[in-house]
């Protein structure tokens, strides 16, 4: 590497991280600087909250099965890796998704007809969501989840739908949530067409000339995170977990690993959950760490169960369910992983995967496996009865769980990188911050590494 290459250190090699340091170096390449990349990830594995285990005929993941994208950087980022013969798309008769309220499964309602038979809200309730076109107004602050969805469409469906709906992509509560840092496009849809109802319409054009469709590969989400481990080579190092960060006296930053050993860099992406994160800026600028600090989350715990098809006495349809809020069924939501992408499963079998935890499950943390392969098969039971136990079981956890965008996450999010703006040379990525899914991950990389790049001074020819 040439004298005078920028040393750009990325830390933590989830999704956030790697797709990061394959932007940076990317860009690099791209505006002509010289750069020397090195990511640090503490575990022995890169992927962080993704992880697949293909096993017997079963292809079982952890975190996010799939990605919901059209054109766009992921896009992109699956052709330059040379990865486009191993995707697979969602089987589209499993689109229908259900909701678990009063005890038992309601289709949810994909259009106003279907609204109208939906029986788990009262007729008010429904003719209430009908006449949002001739209510919804436009406010020019941010609000809850629920408020916002309750001025739309009624408190009724906002609790029922809404609130279902935060529980399943935050495990979350719509009464704690931003909208405008949650769901950011609901007020972009409001803000363009002040009904929802009238968005919805307006949208259809948008939504096919963007083409998002929901997607995996073959193999899982490891196919993605070893391509691009692939790709990053001895740049990145596992096992290499970040320990403090010092100002250093040329302006950069020296970085101390667990280990002791310590490295100079110039630039710094903290693509670290929230809480490590703050524990590394704590003496270079506590009010970031503070911040930091401040953004929740709540335990998140999976169990993949397999059954064989007659061991069910109802065939599970569609997509998956979500539990309303106030059930008494202690999951967040079941997946039908073998409808969605059916080699997922031998022929002849169901593969189920059963998400619990999130903010309103602080205990689950206590919890041994056994307990939460229990509270799973009792779901699935409720759900479909079952009659015969199942023949494979995968259980796991994940401690950090998902962040929560609560009212003044923006905010904070501004104070922080204004922060971070005035020490130079320090950035934040990952889920905690602009966007959990991981198709906005990849979008959140392109940005990161303009971001980065922004504060080199661009190259002069030779
Ligand atoms: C059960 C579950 C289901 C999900 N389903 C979906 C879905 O269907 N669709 C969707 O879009 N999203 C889904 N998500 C969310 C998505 O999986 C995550 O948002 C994403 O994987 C997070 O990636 P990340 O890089 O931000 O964080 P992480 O994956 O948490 O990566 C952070 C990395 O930092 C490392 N690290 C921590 N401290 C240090 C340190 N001091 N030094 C070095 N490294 C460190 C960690 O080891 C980790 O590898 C789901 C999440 C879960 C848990």
């Amino acid at each position: 590497m040439s004298v005078g290459a920028w040393r750009v250190a990325v830390l933590g090699a989830g999704l956030g991280g790697l797709t990061a340091a394959h932007a940076i170096r990317r860009r690099a390449h791209e505006l002509g600087h010289a750069v020397e990349l090195a990511v640090w990830e503490a575990g022995d594995r890169p992927g962080g909250q993704l992880r697949t285990t293909v096993e017997d005929g079963y292809v079982v993941e952890w975190g996010a099965n799939a990605f919901r994208t059209g054109v766009g950087p992921t896009a992109d980022l699956v052709a330059r890796l040379g990865l486009q013969d191993q995707q697979v798309h969602a089987d589209p008769a499993a689109n229908r998704r259900y909701v678990f309220h009063g005890g038992q499964l309601h289709l949810l309602p994909s259009d106003p007809m279907s609204l109208l038979n939906f029986t788990p809200m009262s007729v008010a309730g429904r003719f209430r969501v009908m006449a949002e076109p001739f209510l919804a107004e436009r406010v020019d602050h941010d609000e809850s989840v629920h408020d916002y969805a309750a001025r739309h469409i009624g408190p009724e469906a906002a609790e029922v739908l809404l609130g279902t709906m935060v529980r399943g992509v935050y495990g979350g509560d719509a009464h704690l949530l931003s909208v405008d840092a949650a769901f950011p496009v609901m007020r972009e849809m409001e803000r363009d067409h002040r009904s929802l109802v009238i968005a919805g319409l307006a949208g259809m054009k948008e939504r096919m000339r963007e083409r998002k469709t929901t997607w995996s590969f073959r193999e899982g989400m490891n196919v993605l995170l070893d391509a691009l481990a692939d790709d990053l080579g001895d740049v990145l190092h596992l096992g290499r977990r970040a320990h403090a960060l010092a100002r250093d006296a040329a302006g950069g930053y020296r970085l101390t690993a667990e280990d002791g050993s310590s490295e100079r860099f110039d630039a710094v992406v903290l693509a670290l959950p929230p809480r490590p994160a703050a524990d590394l800026l704590a003496a270079l600028d506590p009010e970031a760490a503070a911040d930091l600090r401040a953004i929740p989350s709540g335990p998140i715990g999976m169990a993949a169960v397999a059954f064989e098809r007659s061991a069910l006495r109802e065939a599970p349809d569609g997509f998956g369910f979500l539990v309303a809020p106030g059930e008494d069924l202690p999951v967040l939501g079941v997946l039908i992983e073998s409808n969605v992408f059916p080699h997922r499963a031998p022929e002849g079998h169901v593969l189920l995967r059963v998400i619990q935890g999130g903010v309103a499950r602080p205990d689950l943390d206590d919890l041994n496996d056994e307990a939460l392969l229990s509270a799973a098969l009792d779901a699935i039971d409720r759900a479909w009865g079952v009659v015969a136990p199942p023949v494979r079981t995968w259980v796991g956890r994940q401690e950090r769980g998902i962040p929560q965008y609560v009212l003044g996450h923006l905010e904070r999010l501004v104070r922080v990188e204004g922060h971070l703006r005035r020490l130079g040379g320090l950035h934040v990525a990952g889920n905690a911050y602009r966007g959990i899914a991981v198709g906005k991950l990849v979008d959140d990389a392109e940005h990161v590494a303009e971001a980065v790049w922004a504060e080199v001074p661009a190259p002069t020819a030779a």
